[in-house]
């Protein structure tokens, strides 16, 4: 075939290609106009369209949600349904003679005699007491907390207790969960999540490190701070049973996620430690925590820290665990870090508790990522910190019902706003939706409600929580293609939605 010949021919396949790729993208702009209109029109007037709106951020798509505690997102009915599976009751009363509390979960109802054992339902006979069913919906999440007078502690106590009612019940069964937790993603249009599963294992009372860290007072030098640090360190890393724990540690992961990655999802975890246990034990945490996602970067991308920040233990010891997690960031500085920082409002903590929260997570801990930030306005050096955020860049993660309910703040109050207006990057996540009985997409519409951006900066957050997920890039640039066709197809068919009357 001569050159010409050739030529002539591909120039004749090319010309109905690339007119099938202009329609193509002209009629993308077409549903991208018709979304952003459609949007405007659901923000415009005196008040927001509110049902249209939760329908529409049902239907968006949503990249990822990436502040998210495994046992936090699981609601209570379904920890019922796995308390009926394991035989175990749940206690109708309290009596402190029997040493039994309302509400909590008895693992081991077989071992129990005369008045415990009569005071202790199964979980069918709870469900047929009406009151005392939706009473427990009550201590094993925030429901009815506002909008009905019940006996009730602090809302930050109530939200963290929640915790203690369920938490027996919530390791039924890590694989099945994960996959009910993904339906739920699934039909929100979420494709993927970082979750937390499970703290890293700690150790107690080791006599090699435990009395030294143990008791490094506020007063405690750098060079002191960090002998105990390289002895507890040095202990761990030649400790064969701590070594054991962190491969057992890793198997649970790898277990609980079996089959859960598929083509439309995916989910990682974070290790973590609990910030409310003595030094020794928040360092073994922490420490088995990053060897763990140096053992399996690919499974667990990240490490945090978690817990109530106006907890006694957490507000004393902060600064000494910014430095803990520093140290342990130089041993394994591929190790990303998301922490927990600044979930405190004026009045919680003495004033001089929000001065330094956010600032020591970014530049003590190394942190990429920052968990609720509210805090930010006490901070001292404020706007040189949000600054130094919008450069290195780190994103905030902003959980509007979660701080409102924990903390109180919310609307103009909430930060978001003086984050953006700084150039700080965040993202929309949900902390714990069994606990606050929220969804991601609830969070979208809060968002837009409150703070009525526009329809490219809404779509924008839904890809900044890929943009700072601590995926690998490859991944990450898989997952923003994966979101590209998701939006392509969701602008379709907002397109194509019945348009309001006018
Ligand atoms: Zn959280």
């Amino acid at each position: 075939m001569s050159k010409q010949l050739l030529l002539a021919l591909s120039c004749a396949l090319a010309l109905p290609l690339a007119n099938a790729r202009d329609n193509a993208a002209t009629a993308a702009q077409a549903n991208f106009a018709a979304t952003r209109s459609h949007y405007a029109q659901l923000l415009a007037g005196p008040a927001p369209k509110v049902a249209e709106l939760t329908l529409f951020t049902n239907l968006l798509p949503k990249g990822a949600d990436l502040h998210h505690h495994y046992s936090g997102a699981i609601y209570a009915e379904t920890y019922l349904d796995w308390a009926k599976a394991l035989g175990w009751c749940i206690y109708r009363a309290s009596d402190p003679a029997l040493r039994i509390e309302q509400f909590k979960v008895e693992t081991k109802p077989q071992a129990l005699q005369g008045a415990a054992r009569d005071a202790c339902l199964d979980v069918d006979a709870v469900r047929k007491d009406n009151d005392l069913y939706r009473g427990l919906l009550t201590r094993w999440s925030d429901k009815d907390y506002h909008n009905h007078f019940h006996h009730q502690p602090p809302p930050d106590k109530q939200f963290f207790d929640t915790f203690n009612y369920f938490g027996p019940v919530s390791g039924y069964d890590y694989n099945l969960a994960l996959k009910h937790l993904k339906a739920r993603a699934q039909a929100e249009n979420v494709g993927y999540i970082e979750t937390m599963l499970k703290g890293g294992p700690g150790l107690r009372d080791v006599a090699a490190y435990s009395p030294l860290l143990d008791s490094l007072g506020a007063a405690a030098t750098a060079d002191q701070v960090d002998e105990a640090l390289i002895r507890a360190y040095t202990y761990l890393r030649n400790d064969p049973a701590t070594q054991q724990l962190i491969k057992e540690h890793v198997e649970v992961h790898e277990a609980a996620a079996a089959g859960v990655d598929d083509a439309t999802f995916r989910l990682r975890f974070q290790g973590y430690a609990s910030r409310n246990s003595d030094p020794s034990v928040v360092f073994s945490s922490l420490y088995t925590s990053f060897v763990a996602a140096t053992l399996r970067p690919q499974l667990i991308v990240g490490v945090n820290i978690v817990g109530p920040e106006n907890g006694i233990v957490a507000m004393r010891d902060y600064s000494l665990h910014m430095k803990m997690l520093g140290f342990l960031k130089r041993q394994f500085p591929q190790v990303k870090l998301a922490l927990h920082a600044g979930e405190l409002a004026l009045g919680m903590v003495p004033p001089e508790g929000l001065r330094f929260h956010i600032r020591e997570a970014v530049t003590v801990a190394g942190a990429e990522r920052i968990g609720h930030g509210i805090d930010i306005a006490h901070e001292d050096g404020a706007v040189e910190l949000m600054a130094a955020m919008r450069q290195r860049p780190v994103a905030v993660e902003v959980n509007l019902s979660s701080n409102d309910f924990i903390l109180g703040v919310k609307g103009e109050a909430h930060p978001v706003l003086l984050y953006a207006r700084h150039g700080v990057p965040f993202v929309l996540s949900t902390d714990d939706a069994g606990v606050s009985r929220n969804n991601l997409s609830h969070e979208y519409m809060l968002y837009a409600t409150r703070y009525k951006p526009d329809y490219a900066a809404l779509k924008r957050l839904s890809y900044d929580s890929l943009r700072y997920s601590f995926l690998p890039e490859e991944v990450k640039r898989d997952e923003i293609a994966r979101l590209d066709a998701r939006f392509a197809e969701f602008e379709a068919r907002i397109a194509r939605l019945p348009r309001a009357p006018r």
